[in-house]
């Protein structure tokens, strides 16, 4: 039986850590043909090996011209990934700190997907977006965070509509708590992590809001983008899955 992302040209952005690198193992494992990974971590870039042919960018997905330079001939996949985390409150939340999640999570997205579905023009594909129920559920403190996100869901059913005459789907994924070193940025979880430990951390974290208890980890939301991208889901468009356990209920 064929693999399901046999010889496929898939883009992933953030492919060097968390969600990003194990979306890159699973779809090596089942068959890719090229990943195109970027990310700006070059050490974890370059100590990638996935066993599969790679073009490895280094680069800030925000900065328009290293798109230009990036070879998405043939693409059939993209998983727009790339992201940073931050908090704080509107009335102390300085302009440049806004502007700095914004400019990675909405405008980096934006760039990726318009390199994307130019790549794709004429011949069909399929891209996720990695957007957060922090996107759906407002919370204290998120506001430049859970706004980045709000708008991918959003970005993501524009594009559903205006690629699928050209046979591109577009879907989102919203995860609440993922256990990837994201949150290693987050200063409340870090001094956690020095009291109690990485894994009572996360326990910790979960039971406050997830109806489900525990938080994903990243292979299990590999998983749910793997599935958005394959053929399994040849209808599905404009969606955004959430993969929350429940935390927005
Ligand atoms: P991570 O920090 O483990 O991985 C993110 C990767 O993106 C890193 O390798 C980082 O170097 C790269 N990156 C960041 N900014 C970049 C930029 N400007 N250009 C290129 N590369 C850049 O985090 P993760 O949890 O795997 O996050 C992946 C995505 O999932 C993000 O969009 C994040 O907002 C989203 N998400 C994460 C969680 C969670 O709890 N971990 C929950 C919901 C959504």
């Amino acid at each position: 039986m064929a693999e399901r992302f046999e010889a496929r040209n898939i883009l992933i952005t953030g492919a060097a850590s968390g969600i990003g690198l194990a979306v890159a193992r699973l779809l090596a494992a089942e068959g890719a043909g090229r990943l195109i990974l970027v990310d700006r971590d070059a050490a974890a870039l370059g100590a990638l090996d996935l066993g599969v042919e790679t073009q490895r960018v280094l680069g800030d997905v925000a900065d328009e011209r290293m798109w230009d330079d990036v070879d998405l001939s043939g693409l059939d996949h993209a998983v727009v990934n790339a992201g940073i985390a931050g908090a704080g409150p509107i009335a102390t939340l300085d302009f440049a700190e806004w502007r700095r999640i914004l400019s990675v999570n909405l405008d980096g997205a934006f760039l990726t997907l318009r390199a994307a579905m130019r790549a794709m023009a004429g011949r069909g594909g399929s891209i996720v977006l990695t957007a957060s129920a922090a996107g759906i559920k407002a919370e204290p403190g998120v506001a430049a965070y859970g706004c980045s996100k709000a708008a991918l869901i959003h970005l993501a059913k524009v594009a559903a509509k205006e690629g699928a005459g050209d046979g591109i789907r577009v879907n989102a994924i919203a995860p609440a708590g993922v256990e990837t070193p994201v949150w290693d940025a987050v200063p409340m979880f870090a001094e956690r992590v020095a009291q109690i430990g990485r894994d009572a951390a996360f326990a910790e974290l979960a039971a406050m809001a997830t109806p489900l208890g525990r938080y994903a980890k990243a292979e299990e939301i590999a998983e749910q983008i793997a599935f958005l991208l394959s053929d399994q889901s040849a209808l599905i468009t404009g969606t955004t899955l959430l993969a929350d356990g429940g935390y927005t209920l």
